[in-house]
Order: C-alpha cells, then sequence, then structure tokens
C-alpha cells in the first residue's frame, strides 16, 4: 500500500531555516522543486524571500490576498512577497527608518514583476485619503511609461528592463505614501540602432506604429508598418505574439496624462520618437571625392518638421564634424563609415538623453512639496547578470553592477552579520564564503582595473583600438587569477577563447567579453558641431536635453563607464543608509514556459544568488536584533519589574524581562549593547503580548 505523503513531503518546507539537510544543495533544491510543482513560488531563508517564475498566472496577487498578509506576522501565513513587503513597511513606521529592498536575479527571473507588486501592494495597503489617491495612481502609472521607454523583448524575457531603476516610495508618519523618486541607470542605448537576431527595439517605437492614431502617424510622417523602418527590423521579429504593442499604446496615453505630461510635451515626446525612426532611414551617398551626402529628401523633410531645424543645417550636421584649425574652424567631410556612424550616434543620444528627460519629468510628478520628515522604501530592480553567446560593453556593465551588489549584499548581510557577533562577543562559528571584492577591484581600481585601462585608451584617439585596449588589459592585469585571454590561458583553455576576448572569472561564473565596440561604447562621442545644431531645435524636449551650457568636447566629459562606475557609488551610498529586505528571483527554465524546473539551471542560481551561505549564516545566527534600550523601551510593559522605570542599566532591564516573559536560554543570546534572537517566532510571541496588553 502506498503510504500516504506527509503535506510536508508534498509541499516542502517554508522556510529553508527549518530545512533539516540544510548544508546540501540538493536538499536545497529538493524543496524548491517541490514547491515549484505545487504552485508554490515562495520560500523564505529567514527574512529573505526566494521567488521561483512560473510562468503563469497564479491568482495570488489579488486585493483579497493584499488584505490577507496586511499587519499579519512574517511567520504566521504562508511566505509571500507581501509578506515581506508589509514587514519592510511595518518595521519602517514602528522604527521610523530607511529600508530598501532590493529584487536580483537574472534576466526573466521575474524582478521587475515583483517590483510592480510591491508597489501594488503599497498603493492598496496603506491609510488612504482622497487627497493622496493621485500620488498612489502616479506611482502606479509611472511604471507602464518607464516599460514602454526602457524595455524591449530580448531573447530572454520578451519585457527585458534595459535599464537599472531604483525608486524610493516615500511615507509620511501615518504610513501614507506621499511621494517617490525615480534613478535610472545605464539605458542600453545600442539597442536604439541595433538589435540582435530575435530581439527588439525598445516598445514604444511599435506601440507608436501599430497603435498612434491615423492623424497622429500623418502628423508625424510614419506609415503603419513597422518593416519600413530599419530601426525596427535587425531582429527580425517586429511582431511579437505575447505582446500587444496596440493595447500597450493606450495604456501609455492614459498613464502620461495621469503623470503631469501636457499635450505640448506629449506632441514633442512623440516627435522625438518618430525623428528616431526618420533618422535610421537616412542613407547616404558618396559625392566624386568619396565624401557622404545625404540621400533621403523624404526623411530630411519629416526631421526638419519634427525637430524645428532647417534641413539645410541638418545635412550639413549629419555630413560634416568641425574642427579647430589654427585661429578658426573648419567643417570636414565625413566618409560614407563615418556619415553612417555620426547618424546612429545622434540617434542614441537623443534616445537616451529623451529617457533621462522622462525620469526627471515623472519625478517631478511624483515629488512631494511637503518638507516633514518622510521614511522612505527603497525598490531596487536592476538588471540581472546576463551571459549571451556573444557578450560586449552592455553585458560588462551589467556584470559589474552585479558584482557590485554581491558586494553590499556581503557587506550587509554575511560580513556585517558575523563582525557583529564577535563585536559582541558572542559566540559564533564563522561561516565562509567567497568575497567578490576582488572582482570589483578588478574592475574598478584606480590605474589598474578594467575601466581605467579602458579610459586611458580612449584617452588616445587614432592610434588606441579596440585590440590595444585588449594589450593594455594584458599588459596591466595579466597575472590576475580572475582575468584571461586568449595569449594568456593555457593550450587547453585557449580554445574556448577568440583572440579578441577576455575573459573574467564572476562571482557568478565566466563570461567570456567581446572588445569590439568597447572603446566606442565608452566613449560615446558625439560631435559638438551636431549638439550645436540640436540646440537649434523648437522641439522644447530637444533644446532641453542639448543645453547650451553642456561642456564641449575641449572638456572631456567622464565615460561611460566611468559614469555608471559613480553612479554605481552613489547607489551603494544610498542603500548602505538603510534596512536591506531581499527577494531572490529564481528561473525555471529558458524557455519561458510553466511547470518546467530545469535542475541545472535552478543549482547554477542557487549558487551565485548566495543562497546556500546566505542560508548558513541564517541558521547558525539570529533572526532578530534589537539595542537593549530599544527592546526595553517597546516592552517594558510586559514585566512589572521593567514597568514603568526601570532604574538600572538597559542591559540589566532587558534580562529581567525575558527572564519574566519565559525565553528559554536557547532562544536568545545577550551581547554587549544588543539582545540577539534566534528565531522570529518568539519576538512575535512578544509582540502579540504586547499588543493584548
Ligand atoms: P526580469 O525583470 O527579472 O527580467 P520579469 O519580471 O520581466 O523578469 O518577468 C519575465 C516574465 O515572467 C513576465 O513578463 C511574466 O510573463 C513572467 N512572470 C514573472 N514573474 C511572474 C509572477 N510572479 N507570476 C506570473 N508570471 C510571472
Ligand atoms: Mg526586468
Amino acid at each position: 500500500m502506498e503510504a500516504a505523503l506527509t503535506a510536508r513531503d508534498r509541499v516542502g518546507i517554508q522556510d529553508f531555516v527549518l530545512l533539516d539537510a540544510y548544508t546540501s544543495e540538493s536538499a536545497f533544491l529538493d524543496n524548491l522543486r517541490k514547491r515549484f510543482n505545487e504552485n508554490l513560488i515562495y520560500t523564505y531563508i529567514g527574512t529573505l524571500l526566494v521567488s521561483v517564475n512560473p510562468y503563469k498566472e497564479l491568482g495570488i496577487y489579488t486585493k483579497k490576498q493584499m488584505d490577507t498578509y496586511m499587519g499579519v506576522n512574517f511567520f504566521e501565513l504562508p511566505p509571500h512577497l507581501f509578506a515581506l513587503a508589509d514587514n519592510a513597511y511595518r518595521t519602517m513606521l514602528a522604527e521610523t527608518n530607511n529600508h530598501f529592498i532590493l529584487i536580483s536575479g537574472e534576466s526573466g527571473a521575474g524582478k521587475t514583476e515583483a517590483s510592480k507588486k510591491i508597489l501594488q501592494f503599497y498603493a492598496a495597503s496603506c491609510p488612504r485619503t482622497k487627497l493622496l489617491d493621485s500620488v498612489r495612481d502616479r506611482l502606479l502609472l509611472s511604471n507602464p511609461v518607464l516599460e514602454a521607454f526602457g524595455n524591449a523583448k530580448t531573447l530572454k524575457n520578451d519585457n527585458s528592463s534595459r535599464f537599472g531603476k531604483y525608486m524610493d516610495i516615500q511615507f509620511d508618519h501615518q504610513g501614507e505614501a506621499v511621494g517617490g523618486h525615480i534613478l535610472s541607470y545605464l539605458l542600453e542605448k545600442s539597442r536604439v540602432v541595433h538589435q540582435n537576431h530575435g530581439e527588439r527595439n525598445f516598445h514604444i517605437f511599435y506601440q507608436l506604429v501599430e497603435g498612434g492614431e491615423e492623424e497622429l502617424l500623418r502628423w508625424l510622417g510614419l506609415e503603419r508598418n513597422p518593416q519600413q523602418y530599419s530601426y525596427l527590423v535587425q531582429g527580425e521579429c517586429a511582431k511579437v505574439s505575447s505582446i500587444n504593442d496596440k493595447n500597450d499604446w493606450k495604456t501609455v496615453q492614459k498613464a502620461l496624462s495621469v503623470i503631469d505630461f501636457s499635450e505640448s510635451d506629449i506632441e514633442h515626446l512623440f516627435g522625438i520618437i518618430a525623428s528616431v525612426l526618420h533618422l535610421g532611414n537616412v542613407r547616404f551617398q558618396a559625392n566624386t571625392q568619396g565624401y557622404a551626402t545625404v540621400n533621403s529628401s523624404a526623411e530630411v523633410h519629416w526631421l526638419s518638421k519634427l525637430l524645428g531645424i532647417r534641413a539645410q543645417v541638418l545635412q550639413e550636421g549629419l555630413t560634416h564634424r568641425k574642427i579647430e584649425a589654427r585661429t578658426e574652424e573648419v567643417l570636414s567631410p565625413f566618409t560614407m563609415d563615418h556619415a553612417l556612424y555620426a547618424r546612429d550616434a545622434l540617434a542614441k543620444a537623443v534616445y537616451g538623453r529623451t529617457f533621462t528627460w522622462l525620469v526627471s519629468k515623472i519625478n517631478e510628478s511624483l515629488a512631494n512639496k511637503d518638507s516633514s520628515r518622510k521614511t522612505v522604501i527603497g525598490l531596487l530592480d536592476i538588471y540581472g547578470f546576463e551571459v549571451f553567446h556573444v557578450n560586449s560593453f552592455e553585458q560588462f556593465c551589467i556584470n559589474y553592477c552585479n558584482e557590485k551588489l554581491q558586494q553590499l549584499f556581503i557587506q550587509l548581510t554575511l560580513k556585517s552579520e558575523q563582525e557583529e557577533y564577535e563585536m559582541e562577543g558572542i559566540e559564533w562559528e564563522t561561516v565562509p564564503f567567497f568575497n567578490n571584492k576582488i572582482i570589483c577591484d578588478l574592475v574598478e581600481e584606480k590605474h589598474r582595473g578594467i575601466i581605467s585601462v579602458l579610459d586611458e585608451e580612449c584617452l588616445r584617439p587614432g592610434e588606441a583600438t579596440d585590440l590595444t585596449f585588449l594589450e593594455r588589459l594584458e599588459e596591466k592585469i595579466g597575472g590576475h587569477p580572475h582575468f584571461l585571454t586568449h595569449k594568456l590561458a593555457d593550450q587547453k583553455t585557449r580554445k574556448t577563447l577568440e583572440r579578441g576576448d577576455f575573459r573574467l572569472l564572476h562571482y557568478a561564473g565566466e563570461v567570456t567579453y567581446c572588445v569590439v565596440g568597447f572603446l566606442d561604447k565608452n566613449n560615446d562621442l558625439l560631435y559638438r558641431n551636431i549638439k550645436e545644431v540640436m540646440r537649434l531645435s523648437k522641439n522644447a524636449i530637444v533644446k532641453h536635453c542639448f543645453p547650451s551650457t553642456e561642456p564641449d568636447n575641449k572638456k572631456r566629459p567622464d565615460t561611460v563607464a566611468t559614469q555608471f562606475k559613480s553612479s554605481l557609488v552613489g547607489l551603494t551610498e544610498i542603500l548602505m543608509a538603510k534596512e536591506p529586505w531581499y527577494v531572490r528571483c529564481v528561473k525555471p527554465n529558458d524557455s519561458k514556459q510553466p511547470g518546467r524546473f530545469d535542475d541545472v539551471l535552478v543549482r547554477h542560481q542557487v549558487k551565485y544568488l548566495g543562497l546556500m551561505e546566505h542560508l548558513r549564516v541564517r541558521r547558525a545566527g539570529f533572526a532578530y536584533r534589537r539595542r537593549f534600550e530599544v527592546f526595553l523601551q517597546r516592552y517594558k510593559a510586559l514585566c512589572p519589574d521593567t514597568w514603568p522605570h526601570w532604574k538600572g542599566s538597559a542591559a540589566e532591564g532587558v534580562e529581567r524581562l525575558v527572564r519574566h516573559l519565559g525565553y528559554k536560554p536557547d532562544e536568545y543570546k545577550l551581547g554587549k549593547t544588543k539582545i540577539f534572537i534566534r528565531h522570529p517566532r518568539t519576538l512575535f510571541a512578544t509582540e502579540d503580548a504586547f499588543e493584548v496588553c
């Protein structure tokens, strides 16, 4: 007779901390798989939430579900994203401090969906007044707009975020959402002019062409056919079955009007989107001297109309650059290649700068003018680790970003946790973990890091090439254990590397980068005279995006990689000052299908998301800790000896208090300044008692 499966056998355990064979990766995987097969996509490691993308609607984000999770103790209900969101929110209110929720995982693992669900939860859950409903709507509606302009179909995800996003949600002291602020990171601008096979440009282009009203398209000089536009067809998949561009267009229109975009803003915005499409269709012809001339009068006509720049001036800008001779400036004509390059550079710049404008415009609309003290919960939804068949500068930046976030995770949890035990004099067996600082340094160190070497090469125009960059790397960091090239590799490994490649051994695994395009992309060069041309534009957004105060070519602006590095340093500072919560998203298979759990794929993610290490630290450690003063102040009413005033030291007060509460010796430890509580349940019981009294 077949033994009936116990519930635990069937659905697994909802918190890995309670797993018996906790050190084994296989047991970890078994538990995750079991739960996934039962449509239980969430599992805790203490307060960290692991989420496995179900690739199907599960009906678990309803209003009813939200209500269920509101204000309920973390471990009393099955694991859920809402429980984590609620817990962060309530801790923020109780302790009046700032928090962030870091959502990580590889492309397609469910980060963006999770961040949207959290935002919806806050919008639905916190107390509401009529007045502030508009803030709530704006917070929610900023999403479809940013996704339209910043997301695209890639091979990994039909709605892949091609920018990093950090959003602060601001709450007043009553817990009401009163404002927000968004920071965006490194939009993948190269997508505007080039898409790999099976990928698309940013959604907004297709939405406009498919969904735009007849009159609008006529005004923009566009045809209702993406095939007409060379910037839209390189991936050969303008239409995607999972995407309804027409409907999305309507959503975006509605959202734009709610977040304060005026009619003229909208007009100018789509004037720009159309201009980019026209620009992509501009062709050049060589004149008798072999220099490029514009051979696209229709496109130039529309560009001139939409940007409000004289056709003659535009054509000149697209085919020449200004160079400084001794006392005067002269126009030097472009070769054919050069002209195409300059055209694409302009398209990227216009789109990229418009995206930045869009974010700041949304921020204006989300800004809270009231200066009273607010606390925030930050949501970080940033591109996950990426490995493609061919990896370029973009992947290099994205994966560097992931190294930085892993470093932050180590600092905030693994390392700081262990250091704290030591500092507090709590007995503790150190859990080993790989510290990826060595890889962060390899990329970002001054003078000898990869970014520095790249920047130096970018300073030698005409002499340096992508290959000299590679040689420099070999000279400077050839011996580094996490760096390899064809030349440096042993015979066996050499076969797996091309001459123009370098390989980094990231914490998450090896990635081979092809150096082609590194210098160009890092320079992101736009000639001064085309900037001056754009400055003449009658389109208010374009004019705004090319201000006359911009440092010109004489003063060299920071390179793309250096700017990105600085913005990551800024992000790290923002996050370090807040209390962390983590959502780790796992992608169950590579075919975007429901019900498939690919062991090899998941095991790899479990490894590089650091889940086992986190579990080990959690298992060995204490889920909660509070400074003696804070703990005593909050719970002193529960013990006659400490209420209303405790005369002795806070440490002694806490000792008296927990003894009175009946804490068992193995449930807690008293450090030098803090009480450590092993299991959240203990604290919850105390909290419940407190609420009753
Ligand atoms: P990421 O931002 O990590 O790249 P997304 O959040 O865009 O990934 O998720 C990719 C796709 O997976 C979504 O478009 C959606 O179809 C599906 N998906 C992700 N999370 C969920 C979820 N919780 N429930 C149902 N489907 C999901
Ligand atoms: Mg995303």
